[in-house]
C-alpha cells in the first residue's frame, strides 16, 4: 500500500510512473494536477484553465484510488494518516509506504491584511492554483468593465486599472509580461479609450528582478519592462493593504502600503512573494525532522525521511536534503523526484542503492511580445558552488525569440495528455490571431 499525499508535480509524477499492479492511494484536496509554469498564461486568458490541468483519476490503474481530502495528522507508530475530506469528514488511511508531496503555500510574511484580502479574493490574489488564475482573469475583466462606466471618474479609472504585482521572481515577471501582452494586444483593440488610465507596477524587496537568473538576463528583462512603461520598484516591500474611500470613488477601494511609507492604489494585486510550509508540514510531530529555518522535511540522499527509512519519503517543495547543496523548490526537481521514487517502488533499485541526483535543465521565463530568457548556467547535475575544480559544459544563455520558442516547445512537450498537447497550441494560436476571450461569466 503506497499512499501519496499531494497531486502536484511530485505526487502526480510518482502516481504516473508507479507500476499499476502496486496498490496506490493518492490523497489530495485537488483532484487534478496543475501545470504551474503556465498559470500566468491562464490568468490573462492566453490559455484556458482546463488545458493546463490533468485529472488524477485519468492516470490511475485498477489498483489505484484517489481521495479528495487533506492529510491532517500522521501517526507513524500505527502507520496511519488522519485525513479530512473537503466536506469536513474525518477518516483514516493506512500505509506501508508513505510519500509526503504536499508542496508549500504562498508566504504572506505574517501580514494579516494580505492574507485576509487574498482569501476573500478581494482585489488581492495569490497565483498557485487554477482557482487563482480564474479569479485574477475575472477581476481584470471586471476592472475594465467597471472603468468603462461613464459616471466613473478618471481618478477611479486609474485606480481600477492599476495592476500591482508583488515579488520579482520568475512567476511575477511572467504574469507581468502576460498582462502587458493582454493590454497591448486586446485592451488596445477592445477598450481603446481606457488605455491612458492603465498602469502596471512590479515591486521587489531585493535589489533585482528574476533573482535566480544570470545578471545579464536580469538586466535584459528589466530593460524590456522599462521600455514597456512598466514601473519596476526594487528594494521596496509591500507591508500591508488597506481599504480607503477617495473623493468621487464609487467602488470599494484598496491601496497597498509600501515599506518606504508611500501608498499605492490598485484595482488588482497579484502577490507572489515567497513560499511557506503547509500547515500539515508545520504540525508534523517532533519525530519528523524538519529544517530549523525553512521547516521543510529533512530527507537523506534517497529522499527518505530521517528515522523512518523504508516507510516515509518526502519529495518536492515540502522536502529538503539534509546534506549537500540545498535542492531548489522547482517543478523540475519535484518531477524528477517523483520519477525516481517510482523506479524505487517498482523495484528497479533498492531504496538505498542509488541516491537521487537532480539534473537541472536550466531556467526559463516568458517575457512577453514573443520574447523569453533561458539561463543554462545552472544546467547539469547539482554542483557544489565552492568546488571550482570540476568544469562542466553549460548551454549558452538565450534571450528573445529563440528563448520563447524553447519555452513553448519545452512546456508543450511536458504535457501528459494528448488532449492538452492538442489544445495548448490551439489556444496559443487563437490568442495570437484573434486575441484573448474577455467574456465574463
Ligand atoms: C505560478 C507558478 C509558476 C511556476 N513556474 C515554475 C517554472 O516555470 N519552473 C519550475 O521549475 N517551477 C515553477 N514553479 C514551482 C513549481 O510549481 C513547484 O516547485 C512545484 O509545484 C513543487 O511540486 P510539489 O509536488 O512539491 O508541490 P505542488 O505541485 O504544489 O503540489 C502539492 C500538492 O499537495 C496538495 N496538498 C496540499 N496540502 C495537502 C494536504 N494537507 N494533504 C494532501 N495533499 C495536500 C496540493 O493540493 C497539491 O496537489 C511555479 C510555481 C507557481 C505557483
Amino acid at each position: 500500500r503506497v499512499v501519496v499525499l499531494g497531486s502536484g508535480w511530485g505526487g502526480f509524477q510518482l502516481a504516473l510512473n508507479l507500476d499499476k499492479s502496486i496498490p496506490l492511494t493518492v490523497v489530495s484536496p485537488r483532484n487534478h494536477f496543475v501545470f504551474t509554469p503556465l498559470l500566468p498564461s491562464a490568468s490573462v486568458g492566453t490559455l484556458e484553465c482546463r488545458c493546463i490541468q490533468e485529472p488524477v483519476r485519468t492516470i490511475l490503474g485498477s489498483n489505484g484510488s484517489y481521495l479528495q481530502a487533506k492529510a491532517r495528522t500522521l501517526d507513524t507508530a500505527n502507520k496511519r494518516i488522519l485525513c479530512e475530506s473537503i466536506h469536513n469528514e474525518l477518516f483514516e488511511v493506512e500505509y506501508d509506504k508513505l510519500v509526503i508531496a504536499v508542496g508549500v503555500k504562498t508566504n504572506t510574511f505574517g501580514i494579516e491584511s494580505i492574507k485576509q484580502a487574498a482569501s476573500a479574493h478581494d482585489d488581492v490574489f495569490f497565483l498557485k492554483h487554477l482557482a487563482h488564475a480564474r479569479a485574477i482573469r475575472t477581476n481584470i475583466i471586471d476592472s475594465f468593465e467597471q472603468a468603462a462606466i461613464p459616471t466613473v471618474t478618471d481618478a477611479e479609472r486609474r485606480r481600477l486599472l492599476s495592476f500591482l504585482v508583488v515579488g520579482g521572481g520568475p512567476t511575477s515577471c511572467e504574469f507581468t509580461a502576460e498582462l502587458h501582452d493582454f493590454i497591448k494586444k486586446d485592451v488596445t483593440r477592445l477598450y481603446r479609450e481606457l488605455l491612458p488610465h492603465v498602469s502596471i507596477t512590479i515591486v521587489e524587496a531585493g535589489p533585482a528582478l528574476l533573482g535566480p537568473f544570470d545578471k545579464a538576463l536580469q538586466d535584459y528583462a528589466q530593460g524590456l519592462f522599462k521600455k514597456r512603461d512598466i514601473d519596476v520598484r526594487l528594494g521596496t516591500a509591500v507591508v500591508g493593504v488597506e481599504d480607503f474611500e477617495g473623493p468621487g470613488y464609487r467602488f470599494p477601494a484598496k491601496r497597498a502600503l509600501f515599506s518606504d511609507g508611500t501608498k499605492h492604489e490598485f484595482g488588482t494585486m497579484v502577490w507572489s512573494a515567497g513560499l511557506a510550509p503547509r500547515t500539515f508540514t508545520e504540525e508534523l510531530g517532533d519525530n519528523i525532522a524538519r529544517h530549523p529555518r525553512t521547516h521543510r522535511i529533512l530527507v537523506d540522499e534517497f529522499l527518505r525521511v530521517k528515522g523512518h527509512e523504508g516507510s516515509i519519503w518526502a519529495i518536492g517543495d515540502a522536502a529538503i536534503n539534509e546534506t549537500g547543496e540545498p535542492i531548489p523548490q522547482l517543478a523540475q526537481v519535484a518531477r524528477q523526484q517523483g520519477i525516481y521514487l517510482g523506479k524505487v517502488f517498482n523495484g528497479k533499485y533498492r531504496e538505498d542503492e542509488k541516491p537521487f541526483q537532480f539534473f537541472s535543465l536550466g531556467s526559463m521565463a516568458f517575457m512577453g511580445e514573443s520574447k523569453g530568457i533561458y539561463d543554462g548556467s545552472t544546467a547539469g547535475p547539482l554542483r557544489d558552488p565552492n568546488n571550482k575544480s570540476v568544469h562542466h559544459w553549460t548551454p549558452p544563455a538565450l534571450r528573445g525569440i529563440l528563448a520563447v520558442l524553447l519555452w513553448r516547445f519545452a512546456y508543450w512537450g511536458r504535457q501528459t495528455s494528448v488532449a492538452n498537447k492538442i489544445m495548448i497550441p490551439i489556444h496559443w494560436l487563437k490568442a495570437y490571431i484573434f486575441g484573448r476571450d474577455i467574456s465574463r461569466y
